[in-house]
């Protein structure tokens, strides 16, 4: 599946299916995106690429990674030494986000209070899963 940012100066693909699909509170996820909560798929490198561009890199904590659109700022990626081969993207940049559905709420504890979820998905303490 295809997916970009918002001015299309990186695009990406990724092979479909993908391993894992979560939402995460953690604070970190939640500052990249200015958003509450964010969803990514998790790949292993060499089931996607960037096929215009790349974003380019802040380096958020020892180890993590995270990427957006130096154009027009979209949060795109972000990938962990703890998780390596792992590439993870956001699904709000997905083409068909719709496709793609989370099965874990990871670093839940970061969560905040008045974001009033009833998925019914299991939870995991901390940002690091490794099975979702
Ligand atoms: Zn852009």
């Amino acid at each position: 599946m295809l997916g970009r940012c918002l001015c299309g100066s990186v695009r990406f693909e990724v092979d479909m299916p993908v391993e894992t699909c979560v939402t995460c509170h953690c604070d970190s996820c939640r500052r990249q995106c200015s958003a509450p909560m964010t969803v990514y798929i998790g790949v292993a490198d060499g089931c996607w690429r960037w096929t215009q561009g790349a974003p380019r890199i802040y380096r958020s904590s020892p180890g993590v990674e995270r990427g957006f659109c130096e154009n027009c700022g979209t949060p795109l990626s972000f990938r962990s030494a703890k998780l390596s081969g792992v590439m993870h993207l956001y699904v709000a940049a997905m083409d068909q986000p719709e496709a793609f559905a989370p099965t874990l709420h990871v670093a839940y504890e970061e969560r905040l209070p008045w974001l009033k979820l009833a998925d019914g998905l299991p939870t995991h303490a901390g940002p690091d899963y490794t099975k979702a």
